[in-house]
């Protein structure tokens, strides 16, 4: 499998090979998601001021996975690790990168 990535050494773009994935420290954590709920409108169709508008936060658990990359030249045969950072919503399976 080649990657769009260029070797820092030679600078030769689709020689180069992904050799190698170490997960390197994994964290848990939390972060914060904000939610505003209770605004509500009167029967006149205007927004009615003695509504309190309540600000729900939800801490939402996520794990912070640092991945070390390993990757060769087959031009050069230079290799060379570049660190991965991904953030992980635990429970739902989906993963962003940073
Ligand atoms: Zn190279």
């Amino acid at each position: 499998m080649s990657f769009l990535k260029r070797c820092p050494s030679c600078g030769k773009h689709f020689e180069v090979r992904h050799t190698a994935e170490t997960l390197e420290s994994s964290q848990t954590g939390t972060i914060t998601k904000t939610r505003a709920t209770g605004a509500r409108y009167s029967g006149y169709g205007v927004m009615d001021p003695y509504t309190n508008v309540t600000v729900e936060t939800t801490e939402v658990p996520v794990e912070h996975d640092t991945y070390e990359e390993a990757y060769t030249c087959k031009h050069c045969g230079y290799s060379w690790t570049e660190k991965k950072k991904v953030t992980r919503r635990l429970g739902s399976g989906t993963a962003t990168t940073e």
